[in-house]
Order: structure tokens, then sequence, then C-alpha cells
């Protein structure tokens, strides 16, 4: 008999993600206000786009598997050598190379409780142990609870993502440097910095190259390149060379190299994504206070509005598909009584708003 590995076969059958086409397809809508999945509304650069299309001639050729254009120009922008960045395909790949690099299986893994899902994913995949910390009441990552539950034990990977999904806190930079700080020296930081283009960088922790700290960035979000699947590490030479070992060499798409560079040479595009999704912000603020709804002030490029109860937040979550809107909500409590909605366009903005209307006083009506 065929069996899957023992950790694998061990594993409950779940589709983390279910995707707005496959809610399409069991709803039979034909069209969707794409707001779940933080994704830029504002799509790629225009020059990204055209050196995509420049190059489509030669996607018979596989990419540069040391991605060496894109890692100098990343180089550059982060004033280290090249020898300091990785290149995969978006920061899920990344984790998954980390996770199954520093985490042995049984050894332990810290994460907040409902923070975004992938790195559990692959804790759980390659054999690890979750340990998990809530978030506080407030909404925000519970530093402090970390830095304790880190040093009773010593796991081999800390994850934190800042700015965070799904709640959108942040942690300033001395705040987030003294919790690095204060962590065992066995273990591992894995900082997802997915959200790192929407804030300043003298505000994210200070380039800082250890070996126990590996930062993860991508071009998914302020870059709109998520379908391109491309992100990278910030780490030392020593951690580069064990990803080395155990990364695809071809696991890079050949135009996604070519988009990511063009796109980061478009920082002005990047600077009119981060000042729409300020507004995004604002509109749905401005929306949820005048419906007597709570917000988590977000320095992403979603916000999470509060609905009382979770129970009431999946109500009013489903009665926006009906409407044509897909959103998604965090999952673990305190943080499972809110909805999550993406920035978009001014239309898509305009559509949240009259069915999040709609939505509340549907879910008010007592049957
Ligand atoms: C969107 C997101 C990612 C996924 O990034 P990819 O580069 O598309 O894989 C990772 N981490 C967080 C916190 C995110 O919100």
């Amino acid at each position: 008999m065929i069996r899957p590995a023992p950790a694998i076969e061990a594993i409950p059958v779940t589709t983390p993600f279910i995707g707005p086409e496959q809610l399409m397809r069991e709803t039979g809508q034909v069209e969707l206000v794409r707001l779940g999945a933080n994704e830029s509304a504002f799509g790629p650069s225009r020059k990204a786009i055209e050196a995509m299309n420049a190059a489509l001639d030669r996607l018979s050729w596989y990419g540069d598997p040391e991605s060496l254009d894109l890692r100098d120009a990343l180089a550059a922008k982060h004033n280290c050598r090249p020898e300091r960045i990785v290149v995969g395909a978006g920061i899920d790949d990344l984790m998954g190379l980390a996770v199954r690099a520093y985490l042995a299986p049984g050894e332990a893994a810290l994460s907040t409780l409902g923070t975004y899902p992938t790195f559990a994913y692959h804790v759980v995949g390659y054999g690890g142990r979750q340990i998990h910390v809530s978030y506080r009441n407030d909404g925000r990552v519970d530093c402090d609870g970390l830095a304790i539950a880190a040093r009773s034990e010593s796991p081999s990977i800390v994850y934190l993502a800042n700015p965070d999904n799904p709640s959108g806190t942040f942690i300033a930079r001395d705040e987030i440097a003294r919790f690095y700080e204060s962590l065992p020296r066995e273990s591992l930081l894995l900082l997802d910095e997915a959200y790192a283009d929407f804030v300043g960088d003298e505000e994210l922790l200070p380039p800082i190259f250890e070996d126990r700290l590996i930062r993860l960035r991508t071009f998914s979000k302020a870059y709109g390149l998520a379908g391109a699947r491309i992100g990278y590490a910030l780490l030392t030479e020593r951690n580069a060379q064990t990803f080395q070992k155990i990364r695809l060499q071809y696991g890079v798409n050949r135009n996604a190299q070519i988009g990511a560079l063009a796109a980061l040479m478009d920082d002005d595009f990047r600077r009119y994504v981060v000042e729409e999704t300020a507004r995004a912000r604002e509109d749905y603020y401005k929306l949820a206070r005048s419906l007597g709804c709570r917000c988590i002030e977000s320095r992403t490029n979603f916000v999470c509005i509060e609905l009382e109860s979770a129970a009431r937040a999946v109500d009013v979550m489903d009665e926006l598909l009906t409407r044509g809107v897909w959103i998604r909500k965090p999952g673990a409590p305190p943080l499972d009584a809110y909805v999550r909605v993406s920035a978009g366009t001014p239309d898509m903005r305009a559509a949240f708003s009259a069915a999040f209307e709609a939505a509340l006083a549907a879910v008010s009506v007592v049957p």
C-alpha cells in the first residue's frame, strides 16, 4: 500500500485559502469585487507590464537561477551586498525554505494565534510543533507575551509579521528592536515584512544582518505583482548559503524577475499606490464610524472592522458574498469578531460601502 510519510499522513486535509474563483464557481457568480486577499487593486506599474510584455518571446528560456539583476537592484535599495538576498516565488515559498532549514521535526515554532496562516502550514508540513500566544484584546501583537513564551520554550523559530496580517497593526522600530534583543540567542526571528512598502524605512527594524534574523519581503502587495509570485529574503551570507542548498533553482518565473526589476525602478508608482491605499483606509474608517463599528488602525492595505461577535462577522461576510463582494475575516479570537477588507479603487470602495451597509441591515433583522 502506498502511504505518505507519517508526518504528512497525520495532517488533516484542508484548503487553507479558498480562492475567489472557487467561491464564484460555488455561488454561480460571474463577477466579484475582489477585496479578500490584500492584492493590489491598483495593478502593477505600467513599466513592469511593458518590460514583461517585451520579454514574452523569450519565455522558452529559464530565468537566471541566481536572479542576479534583480538581486543587484535590491542590494542597492537595501544598501547591502547581493549575497545577502535570496529571491523566491513569493514570501510563501521563502517561508517554506526557512521552516524546512531551521525547524527540525518535533521542534517548536512560536507565533501569534491567528496570524498569517502560511507559516503554520509549513510548520505542520515539516513536522514542527506549534506554540501560540494570542493577540492582545486591542488587536495588537503581544510582544511581551511572545518574548516570555520564547524565553521559556526556546523555540527554533519565532514568526512575526510586521506590519501584521490580519490585524493591520504595526510595531514601531524601538519596540521591535527591543523584542528582537529579548529573544533567546538560539531562536531565529522570521520577520515577515510583506507590508514594509507601506511604512517608512525609518520606522522599520533597522538593517541588521545576523544569523538569528531572516526578513521576508514581497512584490505581491504594494508592487501589485501577486500573480507573478516573487519575493525575497534579507539574511546573512551564511543563511543564504543554507537556502541555496534547498531552494528550487528554477523556481522563480522568468517574467516575474523582469517585472519585479522594472517595478522596483518605478518608485513613483509605488508611492502612488501607497497614497491611494492610505485614502482607502481613511474611507473604510469613515464608513465604519458612520455605521457605529470600530476599526483597528492599520498600516497595511487592508482594514479590520469589528462586528460584535464571530457569528455576526461570518454572517456579514456571507451577506457580502451574495452581494458580489468578496472579503475575508480573521479566524481566531480575539480578532474573530472582525472582518478584513482590502484597499480597493474608489469604485470598489463604493461597491463595498453599499454592500456593507446592506449586509449589516440584513443581519440585524430578527427572523
Ligand atoms: C500577502 C502576505 C504574504 C504572501 O506573500 P507572497 O509573496 O505573495 O507569497 C506573506 N505574508 C503576509 C503577512 C502576507 O500578508
